[in-house]
């Protein structure tokens, strides 16, 4: 059986991580993020987790090396695809991961990139009007705003703007974003497996697009 992996792309507030999720449940591809991995390694006591563990307690990033050994034993899980949300972030990372395909992959295996495409001038629009609870709702003034103005629809409490989607910090998060996902993106676009689609647009028709690219819009 020939297994597929898409690899998604987009910054901050492009909405990459809903449409991984949906595809996730269309499909039943297993979804990959390093985070939920690393999590899941630490409270089972495996032997990556109890490596992890150390530098996750310390406040210290995971080394590379670490993460690539994480993402291989996650592939080996049965599953006809695979979808990667929030890594590779770096080029040092997405030659690890490349490296990693070359051994581990079988001739029939397919490895796709997917970008969810949105400008800036958007992102920092969408960022800056969202407002979260600390019961964890998310609302945004515009496309989802809460019944009460400025007050939580589950629990009552006031809503407030995360300190991550202040002006000054999303700029500094896009900056970041930009200067290390560009050599990402300049070896995918060597390829011809690199998937664009226009994330200014609703969910519902994103996803219907994502789905007619990977031809799995019927299945
Ligand atoms: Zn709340």
């Amino acid at each position: 059986m020939s297994k597929t992996i898409l690899i998604f792309f987009g910054s901050p507030g492009s909405g990459k991580g809903t449409q991984a999720d949906l595809l996730s449940q269309k499909t039943g591809w297993k979804k990959i993020s390093t985070g939920d991995l690393l999590r899941a390694e630490i409270v089972s006591k495996s032997d990556l987790g109890k490596r992890a563990e150390k530098y996750v307690n310390a406040g210290k990033l995971v080394p590379d090396k670490l993460l690539i050994d994480l993402v291989a034993k996650s592939l080996k899980q049965k599953a006809e695809g695979f979808i990667f949300d929030g890594y590779p972030r770096n080029i040092k990372q997405q030659n690890d991961l490349s490296n990693m395909f070359e051994k581990c992959l079988k001739k029939n295996d397919q490895v796709l990139s997917l970008l969810v495409d949105v400008s800036d001038k958007e992102v920092k629009q969408r960022l800056s009007q969202r407002r979260v609870c600390s019961c964890g709702s998310i609302y945004h003034l515009k496309y989802n705003p809460p019944i009460n103005n400025g007050v939580c629809d589950v629990c009552h409490q006031k809503l407030f703007i995360r300190d991550d989607d202040k002006p000054k910090i999303i700029n500094h998060r896009l900056k970041i974003y930009h200067q290390n996902i560009k050599p990402v993106f300049d070896y995918w676009q060597q390829t011809d497996k690199f998937i664009k689609i226009n994330g200014e647009q609703p969910i519902a028709k994103i996803h219907i697009e994502i789905l007619e690219k990977l031809g799995k819009r019927n299945s």
